[in-house]
């Protein structure tokens, strides 16, 4: 038996081997020893002495639970099954590799996340043009992408896509990439990213001759690599048909909006910054879908938001349309609540993994269909119409499920009992029989009862000696000649008769056979389902864009959104407008609104000042999130506004957590701002808070400063700058697009009162000590802290002398050369002296004393010759 793990072993190559043994999984060596770590189980071993093996195991009913856990930790694990029944096998039960699960290419339900996409990518590179080749793949509902680009995107890309797993080739080196993939990584051999291989298994996979009916070009060998050598892992991981996977989209950077991973991130886009979850997000709070599918449709429309006004018109008009109309969608949305994952099952028909369930599943979610048909019948909006249109309930399928399928079948095709009565006249007889021999059964042990006056005669069933007769000790002697006893236990003796074996061959007989013809018929209907994939397919994507087509309606009609209007032309303005997620937040009516007007006809540059916590990043983020709300065709979260599409969204917001990447805020900072300067464009929307902070004071205004004129002359986009450093206010005067606005702040009673309100003009103050205050520092700090300051303010770039109040040092006062060029003392008293009226003998005292106060050191060293020795 180890030889025959041995084999499966090198089959699976660094995948952890699962070998069923009986009723158990089993792991060896170190596999073993990892399961152990990773899963908490038990290590033993096998054999004893210099020959014992590491081995650690779990039930076989067990399996999803721990695969689920190994696959989060990035493991992929080979299943090796018995493939012939152990009773009847000659010698050893035959094993086989059934199939690979790795992170990027899990089906089964129950380790998927239901919101959530799971891509499996791959990746290579060209390294003489820097290029680099990038497919996905989401094998659980069949969306498969590729695309090319130069090394600086890549990044942006993964970060947004997401993958669980990233095949790259042996000989790659993926140390020389500037980033870490966060994925799991799985080497696959040089030749599966083959560009002539590749081509064979795409075209054999879509039934083309050439790719270039999906819109991919010959000359992109490194997206048709990539994506080749995705089809060839699925291959040789599945073992299966991959009939769903009927398409092949290009990803051309360009024609979305771009967002870099920087700005996803500091937009709280798909989690937040602080706890990384997805609640407090903006797809949290928008996401009013109903289905699984919905939600991932919604999430993916974010990560591809449109730049072509008509595409998102037609969206915007799907969506008024089921706002306006809200008994239409309200009846929409009830019937979705009732569609299942039909993505997702439709991937496991295609594997061969359906179970009796799954189709009575895809029965019930077809079920559905002509009801939303009736009901998008009179729609007006093209979108809905066109969805309504290729909606197919697919009648025959569904009959025939019907039919077949009990109203409640098992997750499973062990046991049978899924078949309903009546669908098939062999398997009734076989049913009839089966139960008639029990109904015998029943008869017998009342006849016999009578017979031997063994009142308390037991009829009773195991698998050891099939159906038995139990009598008590105490009726022993009653017991008849032609009982074949079987077994004593404590209480009772058991027997056989050779009538009641009899009949036993026949239940079971009938029982097998019952089960065997169940499996067979639901074999049927699973190549019958299959037949049916593409059309649930298309079904499926259907219903997940009028899903999140209603699901967004529900969100304009409760939040009170309004329908944007997008233009080609670098405008932006929004009349109160409110951030998406905080407005959710908040109690109601709590959140300030505010407006927005810029153009690059006139002014398209806003500089915020304020106090911090007054609502400038609040601010500034409401209108990028605006934007993207927009482009995804999505109403807004305004009274109304007129959005110019932009290219790319650029935000730099706060400090994010890249300190535990080892590098330092400032740095990161930079980065990110180098990133924006050197790639937006005019059409861009860039959002910036509180650039400089994390240096001193004068390198931070100075930064600020000529990053504002950057953009200002060199880029013109659409920026909106928040800052506290007031003296960047004055470049009102010099730059003729950029306008000063602030967050109004009221004073009252030494106490001051955030506005949120986004007004013209330049903040006056910054009132930080006040938010001290508020945040509970101690009062004694802020009250010394106010003196401090009082102290700058007089001094207006003079010297500054603080008096030191935790103790003098030798001159009782402590230097402070914050601000403007600084005086010695001594210098101080040199010029104070009058020299007309000091002798000889004064002066030379006045030097020494002047030389002590100076210090040994400089006593010591004749001027001039202090350096250089
Ligand atoms: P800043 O960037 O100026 O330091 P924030 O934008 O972080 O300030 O806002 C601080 C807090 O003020 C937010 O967490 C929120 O609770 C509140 N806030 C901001 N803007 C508004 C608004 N428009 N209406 C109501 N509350 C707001």
């Amino acid at each position: 038996m180890m030889k025959q793990y041995h084999q499966a072993k090198e089959a699976c190559g660094d995948a952890l081997l699962l070998f069923r043994m009986g009723d158990f999984y089993e792991l060896f060596y170190k596999d073993a020893e990892i399961a152990s770590e990773k899963l908490g189980l038990t290590l033993t071993s096998r054999d004893k002495g210099e020959n014992a093996i590491a081995m650690a195991g779990f039930p076989h009913h067990q399996v999803d639970a721990y695969l689920a856990k190994l696959v989060q930790f990035g493991i992929r694990v080979a299943i090796c099954e018995q493939v012939e029944d152990a009773r009847k096998a000659i010698g050893l039960v035959k094993r086989e590799i059934t199939r690979v699960v790795t992170p990027g290419t899990i089906t089964d339900e129950e380790l998927l996340n239901p919101q959530a996409n799971n891509f499996l990518a791959a990746f290579c590179r060209d390294s003489k043009t820097g290029m680099n080749g990038l497919a996905w793949l989401e094998i659980s509902t069949g969306e498969f992408w590729t695309t090319q680009l130069p090394g600086n995107e890549l990044e942006d890309l993964i970060t947004r896509i997401q993958p669980s797993e990233i095949l790259v080739s042996e000989s790659e080196n993926i140390d020389a990439i500037e980033f870490q993939f966060e994925a799991a990584v799985t080497r696959v051999p040089d030749w599966s990213f083959n560009l002539k291989i590749a081509l064979e298994k795409l075209h054999s996979q879509f039934k083309v001759s050439d790719l270039a009916g999906f819109g991919i070009e010959a000359e992109q060998s490194l997206a048709v690599r990539s994506a080749g050598s995705i089809i060839q892992y699925v291959f040789e991981t599945q073992q299966n048909s991959l009939d769903h996977i009927d398409r092949l989209r290009p990803y051309s950077v360009g024609s979305f909006l771009e967002i870099d991973q920087a700005t996803w991130r500091s937009l709280e886009i798909s989690s937040t910054l602080r706890s990384h979850s997805r609640t407090g997000s903006l797809l949290d709070v928008i996401d009013h879908t109903v289905t699984s599918m919905g939600a991932r449709q919604l999430f993916q429309w974010l990560t591809r938001p449109l730049v072509c006004d008509q595409k998102i018109n037609l969206r915007q008009q799907a969506i008024d349309e089921l706002v306006t109309k809200s008994p239409v969608r309200r009846k929409i949305r009830d019937f979705l609540k009732g569609i299942h994952d039909i993505q997702r099952l439709v991937a496991r028909i295609s594997t061969g993994r359906v179970s009796p369930r799954d189709l009575s599943y895809v029965e019930r979610s077809l079920g559905r269909l002509p009801g939303i048909q009736k009901t998008l019948e009179p729609a007006t909006s093209e979108l809905l119409q066109e969805i309504n249109g290729q909606i197919d309930p697919c009648f025959e399928f569904q009959d025939e499920l019907k039919t077949a399928l009990v109203d409640e079948p098992p997750p499973h095709t062990r046991e049978g009992g899924f078949i309903r009565d009546g669908f098939n006249q062999e398997l009734d007889k076989l049913r009839d029989l089966a139960s008639g021999g029990k109904q015998w059964i029943a008869e017998y042990q009342a006849k016999i009862s009578e017979e031997s006056g063994i009142g308390a005669l037991k009829v009773g069933f195991n698998k050891v000696f099939g159906y038995y007769l139990e009598v008590t000790h105490t009726h022993r002697d009653k017991v008849p000649d032609y009982f074949i006893r079987k077994q004593t236990l404590k209480n009772a003796e058991r027997y056989i008769t050779p009538e009641l074996k009899e009949y036993e061959e026949t239940v079971l007989s009938a029982t097998e056979k019952s089960e065997q013809l169940e499996f067979e018929l639901f074999e049927q209907l699973r190549q019958t389902a299959a037949r049916y994939l593409l059309k649930l397919k298309s079904n499926a994507q259907l219903l997940a864009r009028l899903d999140v087509l209603a699901g967004l309606a529900e969100l304009a009609e409760q939040r009170n959104y309004c329908r944007p209007e997008v233009v080609h032309e670098n405008v932006l303005t929004i009349d109160e407008g409110r951030h998406p997620v905080l407005d959710i937040l908040q109690p109601s009516g709590a959140f300030i609104p505010n407006d927005t007007s810029l153009s690059d006809e006139d002014k398209c540059l806003m500089l915020i000042t304020g106090p911090n916590m007054a609502g400038k990043s609040t601010y500034i983020r409401q209108v990028a999130l605006i934007t993207l709300l927009a482009q995804i065709g999505s109403f807004v979260p305004a009274k109304s506004a007129r959005i110019g599409i932009a290219d790319r969204i650029f935000a730099r917001v706060g400090a994010s957590d890249e300190l535990s990447k080892g590098q330092s805020t400032f740095m990161v900072e930079m980065t990110e701002t180098a990133r924006i300067l050197n790639n937006a464009s005019n059409r861009s929307l860039v959002i910036l808070d509180e650039i400089g902070r994390g240096t001193s004071t004068y390198d931070g205004v100075s930064l600020a400063w000529a990053i504002v004129e950057y953009l200002h002359d060199q880029i013109a986009c659409r920026t909106l700058f928040a800052t506290h450093y007031h003296e960047l206010t004055e470049l009102e005067n010099s730059l003729p697009a950029l306008c000063n606005y602030n967050v109004e702040v009221k004073e009252w009673q030494d106490e001051i009162v955030f506005m949120h309100k986004i007004v013209p003009g330049a903040a006056d103050r910054s009132y930080g000590i006040h938010v001290a205050r508020i945040a509970g520092v101690p009062e004694s700090v802020n009250h010394r802290a106010e003196k401090i300051l009082n102290q700058l303010q007089t001094s207006e770039g003079s010297e500054v002398v603080i008096r030191s109040e935790s103790g003098p040092n030798a001159n009782g006062e402590i230097q402070l050369t914050l601000f403007g060029p600084t005086t010695h003392p001594l210098v101080e008293k040199i010029q104070r002296l009058d020299t007309n009226h000091v002798s000889p003998m004064d002066a030379l005292n006045l030097i020494s004393e002047w030389k002590a106060e100076l210090g040994e050191d400089q006593t010591a060293t004749p001027v001039g010759e202090n350096s250089g020795n």
